[in-house]
């Protein structure tokens, strides 16, 4: 056996140093019941930090379309998309995408996260300039580290900062690329889309969005070249994707290389995703009532009126929110506590999440419990 004993050294110091900080992670089993109820370690939790948005984990007719799938395709793909994994699900739920974007296009990837990790590098390269809003997500900092562009930060949603950035530099690179988000995914305030467009015109750059907290709830702008998103949280199953022209996903079928070196998605996985954009689309009533839970959350704390179904209660501390979260779960709430490195130092928080499937007297009780505790 190899000697680990170096490593292993390395890791409990790391331990040791992320404990005394209060941000040592681990992991837990969440057994699913009835609605947004959870049972952990045997207690039974109302969820707050679900990104099951409007209950497509568990809808009907998701089910049903992934479980005929199994019984038609199997449990697995088999191969990659560009050998023998492309299976007709694929074709139907691209099409839908592209429909709900207004694109020519769209093109489905393993996750969220390989979509970044794959498009990024594809457009962008050496030579080249990416500047990101300061609070994108981590999985698009690794896209833009993997392109081995020029990479440069604007505050958070400053139109005069992104002005700034790309005034002085964008002479000096081939091609510059705008990137943000359009519902930020710890604080859930929106993207000023419009105004990023105007930036990315008179700059000659082009802008990326990556929506995968706005699907059903953010009309697509045309302001974004490259939408990217998740089928992992609104539409409760899995996978990511980008929409754009015909060109892009062409492109992206020959250089997107978290696309071409992995296997295709589960058909069922697939023909679930598609349904559950169905779904969405059909009953309004979903987006409504989850949007109108975080609404009457904000009011009862008297916070900013929520602009999405992500809320946040800042705590400062990082063990203050670790304890925040800690009583709410002896009171029967789950909501995550979120702790840096994944927000600035400082801005350790309660994060909670709203979904249609929350009842009004789940809200209340939650907004009662979470005056209680801070
Ligand atoms: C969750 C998330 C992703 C990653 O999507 P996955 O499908 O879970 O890999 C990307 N961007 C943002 C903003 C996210 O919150």
């Amino acid at each position: 056996m190899r000697d680990m004993s170096a490593f292993e050294m390395d890791f409990s110091e790391e331990r040791r140093h992320r404990q005394d900080r209060g941000l040592w992670r681990e992991l837990a089993v969440y057994e699913p019941e009835q609605g947004m109820e959870v049972v952990l370690e045997g207690k039974r939790l109302v969820n707050f930090s679900s990104n099951d948005y409007f209950g497509m984990t568990q809808h009907p007719e998701v089910i049903k379309a992934a479980q005929e799938a199994i019984a038609t395709y199997g449990v697995g793909a088999g191969a990659s998309r560009f050998v023998t994994g492309n299976h007709a699900y694929y074709d139907m739920l691209e099409a839908m995408l592209a429909e709900h974007y207004h694109t020519e296009a769209a093109c489905v990837f393993g996750s969220g996260y390989m979509a970044s990790i794959g498009v990024i590098p594809a457009l962008v390269g050496k030579g080249d300039l990416v500047v990101s809003d300061k609070l994108a997500h981590a999985c698009l900092l690794d896209g833009i580290k993997l392109s081995g562009a020029k990479h440069m930060r604007f505050h958070h949603n400053d139109m005069g900062s992104l002005n700034r950035i790309l005034l002085r530099n964008h002479e000096f690179y081939d091609k510059c690329l705008i990137v943000t988000e359009t519902v930020f995914s710890m604080d859930g305030d929106l993207a000023p889309l419009s105004d990023i467009g105007k930036l990315a015109r008179k700059y000659d750059a082009a802008v990326m969005a990556d929506n995968a907290h706005g699907f059903g709830l953010v009309p697509p702008s045309d302001a974004v070249d490259v939408h990217m998103g998740t089928l992992s949280k609104a539409l409760g199953g899995y996978g990511g994707y980008v929409c754009g022209s015909e060109a892009l996903v062409a492109h992206l079928h020959q250089k997107a290389r978290s696309l071409v070196y992995t296997t295709a998605l589960p058909p069922s996985v697939v023909a679930g995703n598609a349904q559950a954009i169905d779904c969405i689309v059909k009953d309004k009533a979903l987006v409504e009532n989850a949007l109108k839970h975080a609404k009457a959350f904000t009011g009862a704390l008297a916070l900013p009126e929520a602009e999405s179904l992500i809320v946040p209660v800042v705590i400062g501390g990082a063990e203050g929110a670790v304890n925040a979260s800690e009583k709410l779960k002896d009171k029967g709430f789950l909501v995550s506590a979120i702790r840096p490195p994944t927000v600035p130092e400082g801005k350790a928080r309660l994060r909670v999440t709203f979904s249609s499937l929350h009842t009004k007297e789940q809200v209340e009780a939650l907004a009662k419990a979470v005056k209680e505790v801070m």
